[in-house]
């Protein structure tokens, strides 16, 4: 139901914002607030059609431009971005709800991506190998896709669509990004830096919506691939829905990450990075930490460290700037409260202990928001959905255990395999933790470990369906296809004829 009188958020279809008919929305709120900023257009079948058309049309000019013209655009993407910034944190921050310096941060991980991406002329150069047989060559080439779908989760309404985007467009393909429909505002900022950088129309646009929209990118026989991330149920259907239409597909689902704590390591160190893993962000972040394993006699003082640090931990409005400003923003929406707090009243009915709660949190002059505060649980049985299921909230549960073999093999035993990390001073425990356990991202002493640009992201088990992570190598081999050409010439008798200027390229 459209609220009256709001502002609703449009697609961007042929190089501009252009307004929905299609008569559907959806309210966007300012999870600080609780108030309906704003609604957005939710597409219909025919705008979808429309948006995909562009995007072709799109892709026949843009995949026509040569490399070095191409890299003049992302060179000037990379620029305007890097100078208006905080332009986009503020976004982020009115309809996500993350703190600015967080929301800065996301961006500044997109923005890796974005400069990896201006090096692509070395990463879709092919290989050549002279006289294969007698008199023949044989080379490769990579050619882009064609038009390729992103969907979008909303806990990185910038970072996300910058892990696939830049990579795609610098290969030559076109752009279709369908985005969360609960912060669609940053999609629509990068759509209209993209024109700004030179970008020809059609090759970035943005599809506002939901379901309809999603599955007309899935059931489209021009939409060559599809980049997911979001839930692991949608991953699931992504994956396999595509996979029938012949399509290829990755999509990366959700996680439950643990951070195993040995007796040697450093407590201090643990408790900060357990609060920081734990709690930044509010906990939305699929490479939060949800789960410390600490394997005994450590667990009380962890405990205790980590208790006087959530003391010290501010949430409020992340707008806020100055000594006002909050560790902590509020949650996506009220809904996704009730459902942290749900994980919470499952833990404390299966038996754990609720050290700190912050079921009942209220910020003062922003009693409507979203807010919900950090929570320390322990004892949690490893029985509990509380235990097995991701929360997606600031929620840290301690489990308590008897060695690095029983750490290791709770954490083998889950069906996620997104992050996790070990902290110890011991090089051979680390070195073991990296080679048996069953999850695609490790930390050594570092609680968050999203790979830099040139390596890619990406989890195992049911955190990624499919066979290419995001960005780097495998971002530009999920971005291009590859032709071989065997080739026998005859002995040349042309030139290109007198030029006595430097070479150039154009
Ligand atoms: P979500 O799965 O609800 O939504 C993701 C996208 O799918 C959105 O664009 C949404 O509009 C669309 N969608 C939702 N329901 C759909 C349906 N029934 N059919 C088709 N499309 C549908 O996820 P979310 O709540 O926006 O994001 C949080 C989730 O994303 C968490 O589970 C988190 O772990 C995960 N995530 C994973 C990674 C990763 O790298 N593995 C990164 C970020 C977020």
């Amino acid at each position: 139901m459209a609220e009256l009188d709001l502002p609703t958020i449009p697609h961007w279809i042929d190089g501009a914002p252009t307004a929905s008919r299609s008569g559907r929305t959806a309210p966007v709120f300012n999870p600080a607030t609780g108030v309906v900023a704003a609604n957005v257009a939710l597409a219909d079948q025919t705008e979808t059609d429309a948006a995909i058309a562009s995007a072709r049309r799109g892709f026949e000019e843009w995949s026509t431009w040569s490399v070095a013209k191409r890299q003049g655009v992302l060179f000037a993407f990379r620029e305007l971005l890097n100078a208006r910034k905080p332009e986009l944190a503020a976004i982020i921050t009115a309809e996500h709800g993350k703190v600015l310096p967080d929301a800065m941060g996301e961006i500044l991980r997109g923005q890796e991506v974005v400069e990896l991406a201006t090096g692509f002329p070395h990463l879709i150069k092919g290989a050549y190998s002279e006289n294969a047989s007698s008199g023949i060559d044989v080379y490769s080439l990579k050619q882009p896709l064609g038009v390729v779908g992103i969907i979008s989760p909303f806990n990185f309404p910038a970072m996300v669509p910058l892990w696939f985007a830049p990579v795609a467009i610098a290969a030559g393909n076109a752009v279709v990004l369908k985005p969360s429909e609960k912060d669609p505002s940053a999609a629509l900022w990068l759509a209209g830096l993209w024109k700004e950088a030179g970008l020809p129309d059609g090759a970035f646009t943005v599809l506002q919506g939901d379901k309809l929209a999603v599955d007309g990118l899935l059931n489209s026989p021009v939409v060559e691939s599809i980049s997911f991330v979001g839930s692991t149920p949608i991953a699931q259907y992504i994956y396999e829905t595509a996979a029938r239409n012949g399509k290829r597909v990755q999509a990366l689902g959700g996680a439950k990450n643990h951070m195993l704590v040995l007796p040697d390591a450093d407590l201090d160190l643990v408790a900060d990075q357990a609060v920081n893993a734990g709690y930044g962000a509010a906990g939305e972040r699929c490479m939060a930490i949800s789960v410390v394993l600490a394997v005994e006699p450590v667990a009380d003082e962890l405990i205790a460290k980590i208790s006087d640090r959530i003391a010290k931990l501010t949430v409020g409005n992340g707008a806020q700037t100055g000594d006002a400003e909050p560790d902590m923003g509020p949650l996506i929406s009220d809904q996704h409260r009730q459902k942290v707090a749900g994980y919470v009243d499952i833990a404390e009915a299966d038996g754990a202990t609720i050290v700190v709660d912050g079921r009942s949190l209220v910020v003062d002059g922003h009693e409507d928001g979203f807010f919900f505060g950090p929570t320390l649980i322990d004892g949690l049985p490893t029985t509990s959905r509380a235990y097995t299921e991701e929360i997606f909230g600031p929620v840290l549960s301690i489990v308590r255990v008897e060695s690095f073999d029983e750490g290791v093999a709770l954490i083998n035993s889950g069906e996620f395999g997104n992050g996790t990390a070990i902290f110890t001073n011991d090089g051979g425990a680390a070195r073991r933790f990296q080679s048996e356990v069953q999850v695609g991202m490790i930390g050594i002493n570092v609680p968050i470990p999203v790979p830099v640009a040139y390596h890619s992201f990406g989890g195992w088990k049911k955190s990624l369906f499919g066979d290419a992570k995001a960005y780097g190598v495998h971002g530009f081999d999920f971005f291009t296809r590859e032709k071989a050409v065997t080739a026998r010439w005859l002995d040349p008798a042309t030139h290109g004829g007198i030029n006595l200027g430097f070479p150039q390229n154009t």
